[in-house]
This record gives structure tokens, C-alpha cells and sequence, in this order.
């Protein structure tokens, strides 16, 4: 029978938002198991929202968000001592670490960058070959696992009431121990989590071109992302560029500033459910890719839209 859980990633202000897609995909199969190594208490109204039915606040004899081995190990204690067959996360940097650690110690089926799931029939879509095929997958084995694309699915709010408990894990401190953490270069917003972005292509002509897509950005609250001419001509950092050889992105809104629209690009951002771009050539492909276009110079229109939207 199948029992479902969901890493809950945080943040410093609670819950990641990509979270609770990941809890609407497992509630379709029944009752949702959070997982999670913060306090209850710092979760518990967002699990209330979105449908979990059982809070389970994992720790150990060591400090689990440091010690990324002994982390998967105590996940993987907690998932078998509560007897869960299928476990979503969402299909982050943290997602997927800890998901193929616990693929390992498990000796569990795992799949990421899932655009949707099936927890009831075991099974998952997902993209190949830079977007040109859409493949349909099932999970063999007692215990599959799964990293849900950010923003592919959209959350439903369920309210329920979450019953809490704690677990102990009986693992020490193993394996590698993270001692320092630093923001490289755009780090601020991870892309592939972003809800809106705003990106720049090789027309921005140079890094400070990027300050009027920052302007935008911050007005909306949004990524900061990149073509990769932009991030080969120096303009921006790799960590921003978009595409089959960057981030898979499915913002809500996806503002294209100087981008042509290469098929490399497109199919880093195709899945993105509102495509806007601004270009000077009326012939871009762009345009063929986009549901609103602006034709235009985006040193005109970029600052004209910032102004308008603040
Ligand atoms: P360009 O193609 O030079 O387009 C610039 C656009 O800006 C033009 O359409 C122009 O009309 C417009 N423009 C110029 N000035 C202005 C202005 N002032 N105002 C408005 N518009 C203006 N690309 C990626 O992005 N991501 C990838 O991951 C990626 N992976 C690749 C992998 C492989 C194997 C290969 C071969 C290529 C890959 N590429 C990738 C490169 C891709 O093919 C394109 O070269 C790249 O996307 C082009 O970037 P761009 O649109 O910024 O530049």
C-alpha cells in the first residue's frame, strides 16, 4: 500500500513555496507524511495549508542540516521505521543531494526533474533531448523516490490538521561535514525555483547592462537569468544562464531582454507559463516562442516597464 512523505525544504522565512506543489502531488494519493529536520512548530501552519496530515521532525545525536551524509541517513532511518513507499522533494540543489544519498543507503528507484507525478501508479513524466521529448516513466522497487521540477505543478491549498510527533534517528556525525556556506555570484535567487524571472541576452552589451533587468527584477521579485552568450561574453555569472546547457527553469513569468530565442535557450525555459520578450528585430524567433512581445529597444522599454509596474 502506498504512504507518501514530502522533504519539506526551508528557508529562512519557513517553507519553500515549491514545497507545497509537492505536498498537492503526494496528497492526491492519500495522506501526506512531512518530513523535516526544523521544529514543528516553525511548519506547522504551512503543512495545515496545503493538506499534510502527519508532521514527523526528524533529529539526531549531531546536527543534521551539517552533516549531509548522516542527514540522508536519518531520512532513510525515519522513512523505513514508518514503513513510507514514495517520498517527494522538490528538484533543488538540496533536493536532489539528499535524494541520491538516500536512493543509495535505501536502494530505492529515483527520478528527478519530474514535471508531474503519479504517486498512486508509480509513474512520472519527463523531458529529454532538450525538451523535445516528453517520456513516461514507472519506478520499480519497494521505495521510490522523487524530485518534483519547482513550479511544474501547482499547489492547492487543503487545510488540514497535521499530527506531530518527533523522531530520533540513531545516527552519529559521518561522512562530510559542512563547515561554511558562501553566496557566490547571483546567488540571491535560486532560478530554478524562482517564480518570475527576468532575463538578459547578449543585447544588454555589457555586465552593468544587466543594472535595468536588476531594477525590473527587484520590482517583481524575481530571478535574474541569462542566455549563455551573455554568460560567455563576461556579462553575467554561469550560475544565471538559462537553458540545455544551464538551469531547466517553469516560472510563472519569464521576461526575455535582448534574447533571440535559440532553440539551446528555449529549452531551458519552455515549460515557463507566461513567456514575454522584448526585442528590437520584429523577425526574432523569439516572437514565434513568446505570448506577449514587445518590439522594441530594451534600454527603452525595460526601465518604461520597471516605472510602470512600480
Ligand atoms: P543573440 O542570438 O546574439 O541574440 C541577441 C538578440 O538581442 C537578437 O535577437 C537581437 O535582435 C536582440 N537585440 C540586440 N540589441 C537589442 C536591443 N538594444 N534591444 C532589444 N533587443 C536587442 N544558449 C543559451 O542561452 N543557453 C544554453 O544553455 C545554451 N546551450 C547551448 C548548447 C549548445 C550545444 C550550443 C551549440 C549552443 C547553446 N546555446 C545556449 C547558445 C545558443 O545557440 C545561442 O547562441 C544563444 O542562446 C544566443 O544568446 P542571445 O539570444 O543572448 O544572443
Amino acid at each position: 500500500m502506498t504512504k507518501s512523505a514530502v522533504i519539506l525544504e526551508t528557508d529562512a522565512s519557513g517553507v519553500k513555496e515549491a514545497v507545497f506543489a509537492a505536498i498537492t502531488v503526494a496528497a492526491a494519493s492519500g495522506d501526506v507524511i512531512a518530513l523535516t529536520t526544523a521544529s514543528a512548530d516553525s511548519v506547522q501552519a504551512s503543512c495545515a495549508e496545503y493538506g499534510v496530515t502527519q508532521l514527523i521532525s526528524i533529529n539526531a545525536g549531531c546536527d543534521l542540516d551539517a552533516h549531509p551524509d548522516a542527514r540522508a541517513t536519518a531520512f532513510a532511518e525515519c522513512i523505513k521505521a514508518h514503513g513510507i513507499t514514495d517520498v517527494i522533494a522538490i528538484n533543488s540543489m538540496e533536493g536532489k543531494d539528499l535524494l541520491a544519498r538516500m536512493a543509495v543507503i535505501l536502494d530505492a528507484a529515483l527520478t528527478t526533474d519530474c514535471l508531474s507525478i503519479d504517486v498512486a501508479e508509480r509513474s512520472v513524466k519527463k523531458s529529454y533531448f532538450a525538451g523535445k521529448a516528453l517520456a513516461t516513466l514507472t519506478l520499480p522497487g519497494d521505495i521510490a523516490l522523487y524530485g518534483l521540477r519547482p513550479n511544474a505543478v501547482a499547489a492547492v491549498a487543503a487545510p488540514s490538521t497535521p499530527a506531530s510527533e518527533d523522531f530520533t534517528a540513531s545516527v552519529t556525525a559521518e561522512g562530510i561535514v559542512i563547515t561554511d556556506i558562501q553566496g557566490g555570484e547571483g546567488a540571491s535567487t535560486d532560478l530554478s525555483e524562482a517564480s518570475v524571472i527576468v532575463a538578459g541576452g547578449r543585447a544588454v552589451g555589457d555586465s552593468s547592462g544587466f543594472d535595468i533587468l536588476n531594477e525590473l527584477a527587484s520590482t517583481l521579485e524575481a530571478g535574474v537569468g541569462a542566455s549563455r552568450a551573455a554568460v560567455d561574453a563576461g556579462y553575467a555569472a554561469h550560475s544565471m544562464q538559462v537553458g540545455q546547457t544551464g538551469k531547466t527553469v517553469s516560472p510563472n513569468l519569464y521576461i526575455a531582454c535582448g534574447i533571440s530565442g535559440a532553440v539551446q535557450h528555449y529549452a531551458g525555459m519552455k515549460t515557463s507559463k507566461v513567456i514575454v520578450a522584448i526585442n528590437n528585430d520584429k523577425d526574432a524567433p523569439i516572437f514565434s516562442k513568446c505570448d506577449y512581445g514587445i518590439v522594441g529597444d530594451i534600454f527603452d522599454v525595460v526601465p518604461q516597464l520597471t516605472n510602470a509596474l512600480k
